[in-house]
């Protein structure tokens, strides 16, 4: 099990899918899962923040996510969901959701059930800290706000959408401060994970470097 966390944008999702290819482990992007529940929530009409009735939905909603080729596919309530998760009502809502105890618990429960005997690269918040305590392997992913608001904004360009960088920084700011401001599992270190600062870092300079120190570690197939 190796864990990767991370503020938004910081390369995690990335780099994890790719990491987990290399190594021939199962890739959990737990970012996902909140996604697609927070999709559920928007479409029902429910208030992201009303634990009561986003609760209600908690035990009627069913996310799966599955490997394409080499993409994930996400899906929800057995519909393709993978680039609606990605809008931006979904990226203004998430954290809302994701602050609720109900949706946690259910989600974490999920989680460590995806996760079952399988080798795993999960990526999140949590991951580290609560997830899966006792992974293997722990890498917390840094990126300066700059580097973060650009790959964003070039992930969207590549989706034929323009927007302006410090309205994106200041939307990825908000979402850390709620992220590691909240109650309940917030975004933060786990004292025993290696910091990994992607700010002048390639992709696929940080593939290798989080694949050549799992190996370093783990043994050649990433393996304890
Ligand atoms: O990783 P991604 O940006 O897709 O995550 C979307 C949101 O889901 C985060 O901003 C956070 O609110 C929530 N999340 C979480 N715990 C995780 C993963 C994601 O609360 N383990």
């Amino acid at each position: 099990m190796i864990a990767i966390d991370g503020p938004a944008a910081s390369g995690k999702s990335t780099t994890a899918r790719r990491v987990a290819q290399e190594l021939g482990f199962l890739h959990l992007d737990t970012g996902a899962m909140y996604r697609a529940f927070t999709l559920k929530v928007l479409r029902a009409g429910k208030d992201p923040g009303d634990s009561e009735s986003v609760g209600a939905l908690v035990g009627v909603t069913q996310i799966e996510l599955h490997r394409a080729n080499d993409a994930l596919l996400v899906l929800l309530d057995g519909e393709d969901v993978t680039l609606a998760v990605r809008g931006e009502d979904v990226t203004r809502a998430v954290s809302t959701v994701s602050s609720l105890r109900c949706v946690r618990e259910a989600m974490v429960r999920e989680q460590r059930r995806a996760a079952g005997q399988s080798d795993v690269v999960a990526e999140g918040r949590d991951i580290g800290t609560v997830v899966f305590p006792d992974a293997d392997l722990k890498f917390f992913m840094i990126a300066g706000i700059d580097a973060r608001a650009r790959r964003r904004q070039a992930e969207l360009m590549n989706r034929g959408i323009r927007t302006d960088l410090d309205a994106l920084a200041g939307k990825i700011r908000e979402r850390d401060w709620l992220d590691s401001t909240r109650a309940e599992s917030p975004l933060r270190k786990a004292a025993d994970a290696i910091e990994i600062d992607t700010s002048s870092m390639t992709v696929d300079e940080q593939v290798a470097l989080v694949t050549g120190i799992v190996r370093e570690r783990l043994g050649r197939k990433g393996k304890p």
